[in-house]
């Protein structure tokens, strides 16, 4: 298909021209930003609904570069995964969220469990030794490191069940995002050794218009499966209201805090409400 549209390139519009142009730079200065470690990461505190505490952050990635502006993250991981930068740029995640954790515990911030993202890319062999080796070279417990992979990697359940159990010998803790909007079916789920569902805010948004009939569903399931949940995407009081009603344990979402640079010193957080 890339050569067809390299034939036609003369034919383009202008608008395309640019398009193509535009990517060919994203590409270029992704792979520099890659090399010089150049972005920097937001943690979004995760509060228990029950006593108001914040019980864990997630590591949110950044990038904002000189000639293209701030580029979402929803944008160009996917980008980072076609080229194959994304190995290197998870390392990069992985070993800054974990000396923040260390900094944190040093600063007596209570402990705090540290979420990282995953790209479903990442599910291998190459991750279990990424992962001991940067627990090692920084120091943080494997239990305050909590890696979010989506359901995507169900396209071959073998292979990631074994990587898994690999990832939960080390010691790490696993949970799946966006769950919900994937490929799991409810036996695979069974089989799959982790420890959290995040609920995909998309189910959050929709929770109030169709009585929190997934929601619903999911806890139960959660429940009967001695899963822990977060949900994800809590903007109004009104939905944290209703998930407290469902006995939701976890949550995350503007309603508490955005993702920010530094999280606060007290464990106790207070909602803007
Ligand atoms: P995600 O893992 O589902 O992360 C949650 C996204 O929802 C974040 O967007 C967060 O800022 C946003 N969010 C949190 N609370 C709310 C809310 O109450 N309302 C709304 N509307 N949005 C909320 P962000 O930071 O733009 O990240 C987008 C996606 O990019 C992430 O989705 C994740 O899939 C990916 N991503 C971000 N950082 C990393 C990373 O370090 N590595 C990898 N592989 N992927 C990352
Ligand atoms: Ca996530
Ligand atoms: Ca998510
Ligand atoms: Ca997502």
């Amino acid at each position: 298909a890339k050569n067809k549209h390299i034939q036609g390139a003369q034919f383009y519009s202008s608008e395309k021209y640019n398009e193509i142009r535009k990517r060919a730079t994203m590409e270029n200065e992704l792979r520099k930003a890659v090399e010089h470690k150049d972005f920097h990461l937001l943690y979004q505190p995760q509060i228990d609904l029950r006593t108001n505490e914040m019980v864990g952050v997630e590591a949110l990635i950044r990038w904002e570069n000189e000639e293209l502006g701030f580029i979402s993250p929803g944008e160009f991981i996917p980008i980072a995964e076609e080229i194959g930068v994304i190995g290197q740029l998870t390392e990069w995640v992985l070993e800054t969220a974990c000396l923040k954790g260390k900094e944190w515990q040093q600063q007596g911030i209570p402990p705090l469990r540290i979420g990282v993202n995953i790209s479903p890319y990442m599910i291998g062999e190459e991750l279990v030794l990424m992962v001991e080796k940067t627990l090692e070279k920084t120091g943080l417990e494997a239990k305050y490191v909590d890696l979010e992979i989506t359901e995507s990697f169900m396209q071959d359940p073998d292979y990631a069940i074994h990587i898994l159990k690999k990832l939960k010998e080390i010691g790490v803790r696993l949970s799946i995002d966006d769950f919900g909007t994937g490929y799991s079916s409810l036996s695979n789920l069974r089989k799959l050794p982790v420890d959290c569902l995040k609920i995909d805010r998309s189910f959050i948004q929709e929770m109030l218009e169709d009585e929190g009939v997934i929601v619903k569903t999911i806890l139960d399931m959660a429940n009967h499966l001695k899963l822990s949940v977060v949900a994800e995407g809590i903007e109004t009081e009104d939905q944290l209201q209703f998930l407290n009603t469902l006995h939701c344990q976890v949550g995350q979402g503007y309603y508490f805090s955005r993702p920010v640079a530094e999280v606060p010193v007290t464990s106790r957080f207070l909602s803007k409400g």
